[in-house]
């Protein structure tokens, strides 16, 4: 059978594309830059949204829902917010149509021009705090806890399927806390439910940092960020939750009456993940056979093809699968009898393998005989014969035992491919062949500046973790006293 998509050693990125399209997750619309996100795409995205939610209520967040379109006046508010989302802003200026008097089509109706022009939200912090404003007056109030899940629009120029798309769907936290301790608390919390949600559902291992001032959002004091490793190397930004001090309860008059009884400025911070995710999920386990989906963010976890030449095997391996069926479902496990006689076996298996399905079983005649089946895992494409009774603990095991293993597979992928570099030409040098570089760096951003210029490389994060020790800058030669992680990224 021919591939059926270009390899990853060919061409990455149209394998990416590629498989996005033949594993039927999304396609591009008429509009640049936006996706169609298809049923099978959608329902690994909800699974996504599902267990992200729970994490939210888990530490206290309620969510809301507040307007898609912004008040120009309202996104000048904030200084730097404005400076910086203001080339990527679709801008909505007249409500009506009108057919064009010589016939050539409707047109865009001059007389039906909004006195004040509406920005279709890149972000909601300026309607939030707008609001805020209304629900805030003493510390009884706070903090307050809320999450959107929204879509939004940011004009990108350069746009990729997932990874950066014109509009995509998101959740936005907004929280809003009485002290700075509090807010910054609260910042590093969510940081820590992106990694624990990246790493335990999605089995992506992730680094944990604070993003440098000039890759901070655009508002915020301070930035945190996971970032992932791709399977060629480069990084992907995962997921942010921003500290923004007082500056949204500045610009929007947020006060509340303290304990003590007086005034002062709310303290703010926000949070993020959109379907990037679903960009990094496919970026970082699949292979050129296909997607490879953590078993539990897999719409489909298993998957039984029968193998039959006659009407009565097709009933004999029907009857025997059906309590089996019951069983897997009652434990929570989603799992497809593929009888359809509209294909053969082999394509069904390559169909599944292109789905990314964890587990496929298969049963013939001869199973029958012998009480057997044949089990496959999608992830190392092993496949053994196995006893049927006894199948849904293997079952369950399995799965355990995919979702851990593809999360080593991707650790152990992210350790090989990290470097500790010490001078600038070795940094030229090993930046061509992809990975994270670990170097001293002085903390300016002309320095940042000058690297990115030279090598298209980023400081993706000063990590968390970052072990203290004395160098000096790989670009400038001044001193620093630990690593950052430099790469390209996505
Ligand atoms: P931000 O509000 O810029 O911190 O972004 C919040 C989240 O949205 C981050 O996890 C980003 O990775 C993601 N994101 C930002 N821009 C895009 C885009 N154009 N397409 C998809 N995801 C994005």
């Amino acid at each position: 059978m021919a591939k059926a998509i270009p390899s990853r050693s060919e061409n990455y990125s149209e394998w990416y594309n590629e498989l996005i399209r033949k594993a039927d997750l999304a396609e591009n619309s008429a509009v640049r830059g936006c996706m169609v996100i298809k049923p099978y795409g959608f329902s690994i995205w909800e699974k996504m949204q599902r267990a992200l939610d729970d994490m939210f209520k888990e530490t206290g967040h309620t969510n809301a829902y507040f307007p898609l379109f912004i008040p120009k006046s309202f996104l000048s508010k904030e200084a730097s917010h404005v400076e910086g989302f203001a080339k990527e802003c679709a801008v909505v200026t007249h409500y009506r149509l009108k057919n064009a008097e010589d016939g050539s089509g409707v047109i865009v109706d001059p007389e039906a021009k909004l006195e004040e022009e509406l920005i279709v939200r890149p972000t909601s912090e300026t309607v939030i705090w707008s609001t805020y404003k209304n629900w805030i007056q003493s510390y009884r109030d706070l903090p307050l806890l809320i999450n959107q899940w929204a879509n939004v629009v940011r004009w990108e120029m350069r746009t990729r399927i997932f990874l950066r798309t014109t509009e995509f769907l998101w959740q936005e936290g907004h929280t809003a806390h009485a002290t700075k301790e509090e807010a910054e608390a609260e910042t590093r919390q969510m940081l820590d439910v992106y990694a624990q949600f990246a790493e335990e559902w999605m089995a992506v291992p992730v680094i944990r940092g604070a993003k440098t001032a000039n890759e901070r959002f655009a508002g915020a004091e301070d930035t945190l960020c996971i970032e992932a490793m791709m399977q060629d190397g480069k990084a992907l930004q995962a997921g942010t939750s921003h500290f923004l001090g007082q500056n949204f309860a500045k610009a929007f008059d947020v006060q509340f009456l303290t304990k003590q009884n007086q005034l002062d400025y709310v303290w703010g911070t926000s949070w993020g993940v959109s379907t990037r995710l679903m960009g990094a999920l496919i970026m970082a386990h699949s292979d050129d056979d296909g997607l490879v989906l953590p078993p539990k963010l897999a719409p489909i976890q298993v998957v039984i093809v029968p193998i039959y030449r006659n009407e009565e095997q097709l009933e004999q391996i029907t009857a025997k699968v059906k309590p089996l069926l019951q069983e897997l479902k009652k434990a929570g496990i989603s799992v497809k009898f593929d009888d359809s006689d509209a294909n053969k076996p082999g394509w069904k298996f390559a169909e599944y393998e292109l789905r990314g399905v964890p587990v496929r079983l298969a049963m013939g005649a001869r199973d029958l005989e012998n009480g057997t089946v044949e089990i496959a895992r999608r992830d190392l494409k092993t496949k053994e014969t196995v006893m049927f009774d006894g199948l849904p603990e293997r079952i369950k095991a399995l799965l355990d035992d995919i979702q851990q293993s593809i999360y080593n597979k991707a650790k152990a992928f992210r350790q090989e491919n990290t470097y500790r570099v010490d001078t600038f030409e070795q940094f030229q040098e090993q930046i061509e062949k992809g990975g994270f570089l670990l170097a001293h760096w002085d903390g300016t951003s002309e320095t940042e500046d000058a690297i990115k210029d030279a090598t298209k490389a980023t400081i993706r994060c000063i990590p968390f973790d970052q072990e203290p020790e004395e160098g000096v800058c790989i670009f400038s030669g001044k001193p620093s006293k630990g690593r950052v992680v430099f790469a390209r990224a996505y």
